[in-house]
């Protein structure tokens, strides 16, 4: 697999550029870092995944792997923009011609924001086919009415990909059966049926709640075919979850590089601190298992590449890699003794960041649950 070492070094050059003192800056106002996703649309990153046709790099899944590990690893937060990459992936697979011709150029330009992904529910959570938010077909329209939560970035994104149910769930039909997938265009929607309030969270990442008050929505931007929106979403999440697995391993190495750093510089008793076993080896432990992570993000990519939607690796990786952040999160606060916990070393900050990773886009639980069910045949538990 190729290393993509101009675009790393690429990358970590613009990052450079995005220190801890910006981000901290934001971090107390919860503030959306508009200057960093401007630099990295202008530079293209946010594109690569974009087929040429369209105007996009049209690069595999793995470069934009090695973009956002190089994120996370200059200590920046990936999270206020990765979406623009891979949520346009629905629309690319199963959108019609006509809809890739009219988003997708203007998409690869940075022109229209596309990061914003509507699924969880107040209600529903994990269990996807109970969601509420209805679209009722009338005429040449839908109409929407609903609830999302934790729709990120929907104030920094044109359009939502929206997931709601078209048809009410009946006896002896799937219960993911019905949903349907809308392209809603929210610069026309705000204050005409749809309302965004953000929620303030232990982290900046700009997510929302979204209300939906008989919102109409042009049925030509229905996503494929109504009824199949779930398995659409679906087709898409293995990307993603690849894709955050890569992010962790770029945070777990930035704590990896700061907690050694540190360890060798802190004299405490007359000596560095990192001559003791008790600080060397959990850095060593965090470290052995972001490498062995970063296998299982390897092998993800490769058979994803391979044309397969390697769902096993593909949650394995998120799993083991958000697993070896936070445990290099922790080894890092705790090397750092007192000013682990000082805004000024970014630490806390990043040790806030990483943690969401145990829960979003997927929980460990429900991943525990994947590989008990369609890997080990155990029965299923949900
Ligand atoms: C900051 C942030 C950003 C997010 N961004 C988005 C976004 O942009 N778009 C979007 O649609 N969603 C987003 N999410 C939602 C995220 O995907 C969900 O929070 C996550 O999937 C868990 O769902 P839930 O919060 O409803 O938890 P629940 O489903 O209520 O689960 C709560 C806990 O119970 C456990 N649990 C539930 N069922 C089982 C079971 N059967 N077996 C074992 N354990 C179980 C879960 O693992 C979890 O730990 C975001 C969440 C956060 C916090």
């Amino acid at each position: 697999m190729e290393a993509y070492t101009e675009i790393r070094e690429a990358v970590a050059k613009l990052c450079a550029g995005f220190p801890g003192p910006y981000w901290r800056a934001l971090d107390r106002e919860m503030a959306y870092p508009t200057e960093f996703v401007t630099a990295l649309t202008e530079s293209g990153y946010l594109s690569v995944l974009v087929p040429e046709e369209y105007g996009g790099s049209g690069l595999p899944l793995s470069a934009a792997a090695a973009i956002l590990e190089e994120v996370q690893r200059a200590g920046c937060n990936g999270g206020a923009c990765h979406a623009q990459m891979y949520t346009m992936g629905t629309l690319l697979r199963h959108g019609s011609e006509a809809q890739k011709a009219a988003y997708l150029p203007a998409i690869a330009e940075g022109r229209l924001r596309l990061q914003a992904f509507g699924v969880t529910e107040p209600s529903s959570g994990t269990d996807t086919g109970s969601l509420k938010t209805t679209a009722r077909r009338e005429g040449d329209h839908y109409v929407v009415n609903g609830q999302k939560i934790w729709t990120s970035r929907a104030e920094h994104s044109d359009l939502m990909l929206l997931l709601a149910r078209t048809t009410p769930r009946t006896e002896g039909t799937k219960r993911t059966d019905g949903l349907s997938v809308l392209l809603v265009d929210m610069r026309e929607a705000i204050g005409n049926g749809l309302t965004i309030r953000p929620i303030r969270t232990m982290m900046n990442h700009a997510t929302t709640e979204v209300f939906f008050d008989s919102l109409r929505v042009p049925a030509e931007n229905l996503i494929g075919e109504e009824g199949n929106g779930f398995r659409y979403i679906l087709s898409g999440m293995n990307a993603e979850r690849i894709l955050i697995a890569a992010e962790c391993v770029g945070d777990a190495k930035w704590f990896i590089d700061r907690a050694k750093t540190y360890a060798a510089d802190r004299s405490v008793f007359g000596r560095p601190i990192g001559a003791n076993q008790g600080v060397q080896f959990p850095i060593a432990k965090a470290y052995a298992n972001m490498r062995a992570a970063e296998l299982m993000v390897r092998e993800a990519l490769s058979l994803y590449e391979a044309g397969t939607n390697p769902g096993a690796e593909a949650n394995m990786a998120k799993m083991l890699a958000a697993d070896a952040s936070f445990e290099a999160a922790n080894a890092c606060i705790q090397t750092h003794g007192g000013f682990g916990f000082a805004e000024e070393y970014d630490i806390e900050r990043k040790f806030r960041e990483t943690r969401l990773y145990q829960v979003a886009p997927i929980s460990t639980n429900l991943i525990l649950a994947y590989l008990s069910e369609h890997v080990l045949g155990l029965p299923r538990s949900y």
